[in-house]
């Protein structure tokens, strides 16, 4: 039997206003019924935050990096039944889901680890002037389905060890992970310090409205970052948005075909394809092109898809039974207009979708300029490497890209012709916890994870000292 899962309002764990099943996406059965909050206990929530502010800020910061550092501990000795439940409610592979719960407890540990110290940021005759940082006060911490514990471990770090207090509001397909990793934190911090509220995808206007919360850090989709924005926007509210990416890449014509194509996969299936950083559209050049495709249609064949929860599933289902219509849609749209190869349903219940190769599609097409956000890599041919990047520029969204090529010089100047906030070179979702990342274009606001992303957190205070 399941422990029950309860909302976290002023350091006590409470029980919803209503319920909510979560279903298994590999299964389509109900796992437990999940507390539901309403606004009230939204509101209930962000006072208890409110009120907590002040004492949390009081706290020293090393006070406050001792309590994350014991979350992180706590989280690494439950890993097994964390990344279980992570499986269950999420679709993941479980040694996935290990790797997610580790990697994060990995993160709390390393975001934690940094400082906040008064700057001299210039000394003269004058005078000098110093740069100090302080809290900002509530954050709402919002995230998406296909990362619910990185995610959350992101934000509620370096929010909490700057000494703000915190909101947070996982999805609503994948709550139950992140309410046990929440009680954690409840455990360590006073209480009001960490809460958490869940909703069935209709309380985050709410909370990002609410005229006590001075920052939203929002992970999701490009669509609802808008309307965070918007709603932040008549407080002139503190926005961190990281958000949808239709990432390319590109692959340079002295490149060795099978290896290239076993990182084109990768890069694109991970997660089943559930990233915001994964490869989304694949520009080749002709000379390697069928040798590319047909090696990558090897590799959907072979691919494991199965219950998370089974041993040898390489890639599980898809987080949730709309992500999987929409998946399917744009499957079936590919192939009015290229050829698709893989994109089956497995015939049992459960949002699988086979790794899917969608070749000799055109620019225009919907699987190209639309974020997928499933197991579908459209590859498109190149002659001219200045086509191809601007090809690969000619979108609204910009959060990543990769360049796969022999000669690195030959690919440091593409990487350097692309309009994204990051570039890999022969490599993949290679993330430093000490290193900020962020979108550009409409892929994102500001930066998420080191000294910078530490930063937006707080409020930055210029003080002259006369000589
Ligand atoms: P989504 O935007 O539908 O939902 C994200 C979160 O926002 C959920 O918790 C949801 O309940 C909440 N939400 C819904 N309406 C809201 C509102 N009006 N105000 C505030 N919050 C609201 O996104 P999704 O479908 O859950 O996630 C997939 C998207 O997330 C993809 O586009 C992906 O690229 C993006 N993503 C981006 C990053 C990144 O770091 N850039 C990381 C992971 C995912």
């Amino acid at each position: 039997m399941m422990e029950p899962f309860h909302l976290i309002i002023g350091g006590k764990l409470v029980a919803g206003a209503s319920t909510m099943p979560v279903i298994n996406p590999a299964t389509e059965t109900s796992i437990v019924d999940c507390p539901r909050a309403d606004e009230a206990q939204v509101n209930a929530a962000v006072a208890a935050a409110k009120a907590a502010f002040a004492g949390w800020a009081a706290t020293p910061i090393a006070d406050r990096r001792a309590a994350l550092m014991k979350v992180a501990d706590e989280m690494e000795a439950r890993i097994d039944e964390l990344a279980r439940l992570l499986t269950s409610e999420q679709g993941k592979p479980l040694d996935k889901a290990m790797e997610e719960i580790g990697g994060s407890a990995f993160i709390l540990r390393a975001l934690a680890s940094l400082h906040l110290v008064d700057k001299v940021v210039q000394d003269d005759e004058n005078g000098r002037f110093v740069e100090q940082r302080y809290p900002l006060g509530v954050v709402a911490a919002i995230a998406p389905w296909n990362f619910p514990i990185s995610l959350l471990a992101v934000k509620a770090t370096p929010a909490l060890l700057a000494g703000n207090t915190l909101v947070c509001k996982p999805a609503p397909t994948t709550p139950l992970a992140s309410l046990r990793i929440g009680e954690i934190f409840n455990k360590y911090v006073p209480a009001g310090v960490f809460n958490m509220v869940t909703d069935a995808n209709d309380l985050g206007g709410v909370l990002t409205a609410h005229p006590d919360v001075a920052k939203v850090s929002f992970t999701g989709s490009t669509a609802t970052g808008r309307k965070v924005m918007a709603s932040a926007s008549s407080l002139l509210k503190r926005i961190t948005l990281e958000l949808g990416g239709n990432d390319a890449a590109i692959v340079l014509d002295d490149v060795e075909p099978k290896s290239a194509a076993k990182s084109l996969f990768e890069g694109a299936m991970v997660n089943s394809g559930q990233v915001c950083l994964a490869i989304k559209r694949a520009y080749v050049h002709e000379s390697q092109y069928d040798a590319i495709c047909d090696e990558l249609e090897v590799l959907a064949d072979l691919a494991v898809v199965d219950d998370g929860a089974k041993q040898g599933a390489q890639y599980g289902p898809l987080q949730n039974k709309a992500q999987y219509d929409k998946v399917r849609e744009m499957i079936a749209d590919a192939a009015t207009v290229g050829k698709v190869h893989g994109g089956a349903a497995l015939d049992r219940p459960g949002y699988f979708i086979r790794p899917t190769i969608v070749r000799d599609v055109p620019d225009d097409a919907r699987i190209v300029r639309e974020e997928q956000f499933g197991p579908v890599l459209p590859v498109l041919r190149y002659s001219d490497v200045a086509d191809a990047i601007a090809r690969a520029n000619d979108t609204d969204q910009g959060l990543g890209g990769t360049v796969w090529a022999t000669d690195k010089a030959r690919a440091l100047d593409v990487a350097g012709q692309l309009e994204t906030g990051m570039v890999w070179i022969n490599s993949h979702m290679n993330i430093n916890p000490f290193i900020a990342m962020g979108g550009a274009k409409q892929s994102g606001m500001g930066q998420e994870l080191g000294q910078a992303g530490l930063e937006e957190f707080t409020q930055r205070r210029l003080v002259f000292v006369p000589a």
